[in-house]
């Protein structure tokens, strides 16, 4: 069954999508913690960090990349922003699709 993230990829969930390229997509967070709050996320259902294979490393890089120019286009880079990924239940991963979460336009502590 597809994740949450790939039914709104695929328009069967409302979501706003900022940005898709052929490997990733990013989607503006529900729920906010930040004045920017995006989720970078492969198309490819990787669960978590701890299910992704040496065939990911690629894709997982590209992640971080996007994540910086998107940042970058939002006015980020001069006063910072954090990426993190939450991985299983103790990580607070609610959405088993890999993301990277990308938090900014506020200090983080
Ligand atoms: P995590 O807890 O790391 O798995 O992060 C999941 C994130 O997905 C949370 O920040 C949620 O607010 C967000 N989220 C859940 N449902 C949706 C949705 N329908 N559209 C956009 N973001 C969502």
């Amino acid at each position: 069954m597809a994740s949450l993230f790939t039914k709104i990829l695929k328009g069967e969930i409302p979501g706003e999508i900022v940005h898709e390229d052929e490997l990733c997509f990013a989607l503006k967070d529900i729920d906010p913690k930040a004045p920017v709050h995006l989720l970078i996320i492969p198309k490819k259902e990787i669960q978590s960090i701890a299910h992704s294979e040496k065939e990911d490393q690629a894709t997982l890089g590209h992640l971080f990349l996007v994540a910086k120019k998107l940042a970058h286009g939002l006015g980020l880079d001069s006063e910072g922003y954090r990426l993190v990924t939450n991985i299983g239940e103790n990580g607070g991963q609610s959405v088993p699709h890999l993301h990277v979460h990308l938090l900014g336009g506020r200090p983080m502590g």
